[in-house]
């Protein structure tokens, strides 16, 4: 069996989601997701000028020699870049697994060790009753866990993924289109004054079964962070993420001796390289990575495996800019996971989204449900994806009020 051709689309609805379709001589072919937020172009450059030339007459089965040939065989290892591109070709490869034993990919991990897999949504509010409003309107959808961020008063500007005018929480996504980074101000003090506070008023007021997750978006430095954690004890959060910039990994033994708040961390992590620490020393409680971020299936299964022996549970991230074949990655993992923790998930299913990549795969009531069509169980429409274009796009960047560069 051989590879004999690829294809990569840059395109989506709102987003430029990178699809990757790997075609092979017996007619299965397998799809993958490559998109890396905001600089998409790139993962697709890479793949299209080197990867796929020397995929072309390989065995698709042999996802393992393949995985190694790219990351081994590359001089100049990792990164976000190419780890995406490879990220893509591995998940497409255990697409065609899967369509070629006639099972859904958890079956081939070791089958389901849940029926739905919870999920979160992201609550957020330019104030706090805004943010109220929001969290009651996931609570009423159904959602079991939510990610709460709200305004900050006082603040020179909207805080980490707040709307700056209230009523937009409930379809609110952070992302700024353009070339050029629309600038955010952050004031530590206030946030740190005010945040905790507000996570009490909200455990007040919706009770001890919701589960609240929080996300300083690695804005605080370890001292701060060890305060803010010991601070927001009290409202029993699901997980405070990412306290601090993950670059200074040992910092994070201050937080664990002065807080039991539970820890996520890792959205940005390219490769178990960047969590085994994280993971041995324990000094995380649930692991962030994303199926494409990270290099696909055959990794992160690894870092699963890694995080189990040390209590480290998954919470994979799901930003909206994952293209439904990243979620379906994460959706197959979830279901067989032993050590399954939570998944992030932005509303991917609307009606053009889902004739792009049409499948069956559903959310009731919080709980994520996993199709059982071969594969990952996701297909591509070509015809839509020819309506779509890519379109630049950046992240806010965030500076202090005297004008500092901060962490976004
Ligand atoms: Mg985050």
């Amino acid at each position: 069996m051989k590879i004999t051709d690829a294809k990569v689309f840059v395109g989506g609805p709102g987003k430029n989601y990178v699809t990757l379709k790997i075609m092979t001589d017996q007619g299965v072919y397998g799809l993958g997701d490559a998109t890396l937020n905001n600089r998409e172009t790139l993962p697709a450059a890479y793949l299209q000028d080197f990867l796929i030339p020397n995929l072309i007459g390989l065995d698709p089965r042999k996802s393992e020699d393949i995985w190694q040939f790219f990351y081994r065989g590359a001089y100049f290892r990792g990164g976000p870049i190419a780890m995406a591109a490879y990220g893509a070709i591995d998940m497409a490869l255990w697409d065609i697994k899967g369509k070629l034993a006639g099972m859904p990919l958890y079956q081939l991990f070791g089958g389901k060790s849940r029926e739905g897999a919870m999920v979160y949504a992201h609550a957020t509010g330019a104030d706090l009753e805004d943010l109220m409003d929001s969290i009651a309107h996931y609570v009423e959808k159904g959602y079991k866990a939510v990610r709460v961020q709200c305004g900050i008063p006082g603040m020179p500007s909207a805080s980490y993924a707040v709307p700056e005018h209230k009523g937009a929480g409930k379809h609110y996504i952070s992302d700024f289109s353009g070339i050029r980074p629309k600038v955010e101000v952050w004031d530590t003090g206030r946030y740190m004054r005010y945040m905790p506070g507000a996570l009490a008023e909200i455990r007040d007021r919706f009770g001890p079964d919701l589960h609240i997750l929080h996300d300083v978006h690695h804005r605080l430095l370890p001292r701060e962070a060890a305060e803010f954690a010991k601070a927001v004890e009290p409202a029993g959060l699901f997980w405070l993420e990412d306290p601090t910039p993950a670059e200074d990994q040992d910092a994070l033994g201050l937080l664990r001796a002065h807080a039991t708040v539970p820890i996520a961390i890792g959205e940005v992590f390219n490769s178990i390289w960047d969590c085994n620490k994280l993971i041995e020393k324990e000094l995380i409680d649930f692991i962030r990575v994303a199926v494409t971020y990270a290099g696909g299936i055959t990794p992160v299964k690894r870092i699963v495996d890694l995080a189990g022996m040390h209590h480290v549970r998954t919470g994979f991230h799901g930003a909206p800019s994952h293209s439904p074949l990243c979620m379906a990655a994460q959706a197959h993992l979830n279901a067989w996971a032993p050590n399954f923790g939570i998944q992030e998930y932005l509303v991917l299913g609307t009606p053009a989204c889902d004739a792009l990549f049409p499948s069956d795969h559903r959310m009731e009531n919080g709980l994520f449900h996993v199709s059982d069509a071969p594969g990952l169980g996701v297909d591509f429409n070509e015809l839509e994806a020819a309506r779509y274009k890519y379109t630049p796009g950046s992240h806010p960047i965030v500076r202090l009020e005297d004008g500092t560069l901060w962490n976004y």
